[in-house]
């Protein structure tokens, strides 16, 4: 059983700021969270273009993506 995960958490409200990856500056409304056995290890802050090639490569690994909102909750 793998134990690392990878989440997709949605700001409320889009803020301006860099992006972790191509380093523009950018308005960002979701960021990529990285899980090991239920600790959060890292996350990145991504535009969309970035976060768009970023899910096709976690996919590409079979890793599961959930869209996730602050208020929802986790699963
Ligand atoms: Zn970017």
């Amino acid at each position: 059983m793998k134990t690392y995960g990878v989440e997709i958490q949605s700001f409320q409200v889009p803020k301006k700021c860099k992006c972790n990856l191509c380093d523009r500056l950018e308005k960002i409304d979701k960021r990529l969270v990285l899980w090991h056995e239920n600790q959060v290890v890292g996350d990145l802050l991504l535009c969309n273009p970035c976060l768009e090639v970023f899910e096709k490569i976690v996919r590409g690994e079979e890793q599961v993506i959930q869209e996730w909102n602050f208020q929802g909750g986790v699963v």
